[in-house]
């Protein structure tokens, strides 16, 4: 049984590549196995959880107030379901929010939840080093993208010389079809280079955007049933992960390639 540590980092080389998305998402689907998980805000200032959580207007103390002693971590606490807590960053001074409040927050949250999910800026960006101080393990988000992946494969390295103990990749984004057309590396092969050992795959979805994010977890969509195998994967149970390639592999499909060569 392979069992990641309980305070994870998401995190990836490049911006823009679904750390918040895979954050949020993750958090609900481990929420759903039943476990309580804090959702940190470790993007400091840019503060795009809240957002994706729908939670924005519901924020009455933050890290902000933690830092001045105004406000207990767990009066920051927002609640989206019945396990599943949001812990909001600052609008205002942001600097207030030291490296030493920001381990403080994470150590008090590390004693009351399964999971403390930080979601973090990318890895090369100056404020990752007070997202990352607190962290056990980490999730490498990265696209099928060479950029992505090459500043993925720098992140890493940095990650273990701050004594994280274990990483895991996740691709982001997966176009099967294009993979099948060797147009794209595969999730295999992007573990292969970046020499990450892959935990999830997850299928680009034109719908990430448009979905609310407890949506997106129902089962009968691909999206949904890739986040729940990331879940699966980290507290422990069977080790699945998402066949991008399957839905365009079959017979009608393969005419379809040949037809359109
Ligand atoms: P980051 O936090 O790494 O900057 P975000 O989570 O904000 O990235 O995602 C960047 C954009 O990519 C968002 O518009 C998001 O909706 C989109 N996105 C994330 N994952 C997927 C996906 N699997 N398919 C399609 N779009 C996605
Ligand atoms: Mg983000």
């Amino acid at each position: 049984m392979i069992l990641m540590a309980k305070v994870i980092l998401v995190t990836s080389g490049k911006g823009g590549v679904g750390k918040t998305t895979v954050s949020a998402n993750l958090g609900y689907a481990l929420s759903y196995l039943g476990k309580r998980v804090a959702l940190v805000e470790g993007d400091i200032g840019l503060n795009n959880l809240d957002v994706a959580l729908n939670a924005e207007d519901r924020i009455v103390y933050d890290a902000g107030d933690v830092a001045t002693g105004r406000a207990s971590v767990a009066q920051c606490l927002i609640g989206i379901n019945e396990n599943l807590f949001f812990f909001p960053s600052a609008t205002a001074a942001v600097n207030l929010i030291t490296t030493e409040v920001f381990l403080r927050v994470v150590r008090e949250l590390k004693r009351n939840f399964d999971y403390v999910l930080i979601d973090s800026p990318a890895g090369l960006e100056e404020n990752f080093h007070r997202a990352a101080v607190g962290a056990e393990s980490a999730l490498i988000v990265t696209t099928p993208h060479i950029s992505a992946i090459r500043d993925g494969a720098k992140t890493v390295k940095k990650l273990y010389s701050y004594g994280i103990r274990e990483c895991g990749l996740v691709v982001n984004r997966v176009n099967g079809e294009e993979v099948l057309a060797k147009r794209q590396l595969s999730p295999e092969e992007i573990a292969e280079v970046t020499e990450i050992p892959l935990w999830g795959v997850l299928p680009e979805d034109d719908f990430v955007n448009k979905y609310t994010i407890a949506d997106s977890l129902n089962k009968h969509t691909d999206i949904g049933m890739s986040y729940s195998f990331i879940a699966d994967i980290l507290n422990g149970g069977e080790r699945k992960i998402y066949d991008c390639v399957s839905p365009y592999s079959g017979f009608f499909n393969k005419l379809k390639r040949w037809i359109y060569k």
